[in-house]
Formats: structure tokens, sequence, C-alpha cells
């Protein structure tokens, strides 16, 4: 990481981020046993007001994937941004930044399972900007890789050990010089992109795979949905993808808290529609900007503002 936090919650507490540490004997260091989230917080500087993007939708799935995990978190949703709110007070956070809750089995110990074991929650922030360099034209492959099946590892989990999958995805794409890789469920479909969904545009029809493809179920990709339906118009279908549609399609984009909304503009040396972000793209694209910065009132219960509470209208 670029520069450290200076606090993190801890064991039940905000502390200084040089205390929050783990024993090398962590059982979810080992096994994998353990989930995180990914949130932004966005900075308005006009409001002088930091927002978090769905924070009780991205909580809602952690404690999914704590159960998944057999784990009893004493928390809510809303009680999980009420620490975070006081964590991003406490680190005096006033850019664009990245939050990262990690809930793990936290029992120093051998012997892989579930039961029986200390369940922890975690949580930082760091300043981020842009994830990918090349947002508005990314050039994929398809990876070699399968995705996880459900009956393997839940995808729609968020799941620590799973990760390798993701891993694996895109450092051999990065290593064969592509940007990043769409990856295929063990169906032979289109899953999703290394740490992103994945949406293509035939004839003015977006078209993504449905949450029981083996994806992660997006927060992203859930908002995309609703803006393209609402406000542009655009009709939506949940359906498999095969991977030659790639080559026919006119559009396609990733989606994620990470990616934001990432033109995909080549795929495996093949232009995607003309080789350029297409035009649903990029206005999809500057809409996410504008309701993820609070300039959208209408989508203002998505958003949560760190400084100046008001937070019990927006759940
Ligand atoms: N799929 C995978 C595998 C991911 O890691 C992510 C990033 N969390 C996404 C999709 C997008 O999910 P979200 O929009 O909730 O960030």
């Amino acid at each position: 990481m670029a520069g450290l936090p200076k606090y993190a919650f801890f064991e039940g507490k905000i502390v200084p981020f040089s205390e929050a540490n783990v024993s090398i004997a962590t059982h979810a260091l080992h096994y994998g046993t353990g989930a995180f989230g990914g949130l932004r917080g966005y900075w308005n500087a006009d409001k002088e007001e930091l927002y978090i993007f769905r924070p009780i939708d991205h909580f809602t799935r952690l404690l999914g994937s704590s159960k998944m995990l057999r784990m009893d978190l004493p928390y809510t949703p809303a009680q999980l941004v009420d620490i975070l709110t006081e964590l991003l007070r406490t680190e005096n956070m006033r850019e664009d930044c990245y939050i990262r809750p990690l809930i793990y089995k936290a029992t120093p110990t051998i012997g892989v399972r579930l039961h029986n074991l200390d369940d922890q929650l975690a949580i930082f922030a760091l300043p981020f900007g842009q994830y990918l360099e090349k947002e508005e034209g990314l050039h994929v492959t398809i990876s070699s890789w399968r995705r996880i099946d459900d009956n393997a590892i839940p995808a729609r989990g968020k799941i620590t050990g799973a990760y390798i999958n993701s891993a694996l995805i895109v450092s051999d794409a990065k290593a064969a010089g592509f940007d990043d890789a769409l990856v295929l469920n063990e169906d032979g479909h289109i899953a999703e992109a290394a740490a992103a969904n994945f949406f293509i545009v035939r004839d003015g029809v977006a078209i993504t795979p449905p949450i029981t493809a083996n994806i992660l179920e997006g927060i992203t990709r859930r908002t995309v949905i609703q803006l393209l339906r609402e406000e542009l118009g655009v009709e939506v279908v949940e359906r498999n993808i095969d991977r030659t549609e790639l080559y026919i399609c006119d559009e396609a984009f990733s989606c994620g808290t990470g990616y934001q909304v990432a033109a995909v503009t080549r795929v495996d040396y093949r232009n995607i529609g003309t080789g350029v972000m297409g035009p649903l793209t990029s206005r999809l694209r500057d809409l996410y900007f504008d309701v993820v910065r609070g300039r959208k009132p209408k989508y203002a219960s998505w958003l949560v503002p760190v400084y100046h509470p008001v937070r019990e209208a927006a759940r």
C-alpha cells in the first residue's frame, strides 16, 4: 500500500494501525477462512463531504459471506456503517478512498474446519484513485482458468481463499500483455472479469450473466442495472453469454467498486464494436460518476455522508 492508514477497527475498537496485527498462526492466514468487502468513499469538494457508496448493501453481502463461513458476528449492517463512519472521521479522510472490511477466523490454531473458531472483524481505509489504468478501453483475453464453481467455493461470497482464482486470472493476463481477463464458468459461458462483473450491449439491449452463473453478486452490477433501466431507458437482460458474442456485440464493459464502469474495447486482438468506448458505456460512466459523487439527488439514499450525518434518512 502506498501509504498506510493511521487507524483501523480491530478486535472491537479503533486503534492505531500499527497495533492492528495478528499472529502468524491465525487460522484464516493458513486456510483462507475469511471474507472481505471493498467499498469506495467519494469526496465531494463543493459540499466538503465524503460519501460512502451503498455501505448497507456492502455490509449485508459481507454478513452473507460470514454466514457461508459459519461465522456469527455481533453486528447489523447499520452498526457496521456506524463503525465505518467513526473510523473515517478518526482517520480524517477527506479524499477519494477505498475501504476494506475483513472478517476472519482469528484463532491461532492448526486444523482445517469452519466450526469452534473465534471470528473477528477488521476495517481500514486508504486514499484511492483509479484502480485500472485504462478505464476508457481495456484489452482483455479469455482466461484459460475457469471460474470457481458454487459447489466448490461459493463465488457469490467474497471469500478470501477464493481470490486465488482471481489472482491467477489477473497475473496470467498481465504476463501475456492484456489489461484484464474474462473468465468462463464450468458451463463455458462468460462469468465475469477478474474482479468485476461484465456486460455486453447488442442491438441496444444490455446483457449480463445471471447471479447463478458463478459470479459475485456485485453492488455495482445492481446499480448499473437500475441506472440503465431507470435513467437511460435501456432494456437489461440477465442471461448466459457465449464467448463468440463478444466478437459481434456493439459494446462491452466491466463494472465493480474498483473498476467503476470500465469500457472493454478489445478481446484477444479483436475490436469490440469499433474498438473504442461505445456511446452507451460512455453515458453510463458519466451517470455513474454523478451518482457516486452525490450529484443526483434521486439516488441520495445510496450515499452515506461521513461528516454531516443525516444517516438515519439515508437508510
Ligand atoms: N466480481 C468479483 C470477482 C469481484 O471481486 C468484484 C469486486 N468486489 C466484483 C465482481 C464487483 O463487485 P462490486 O460491484 O460489489 O464491487
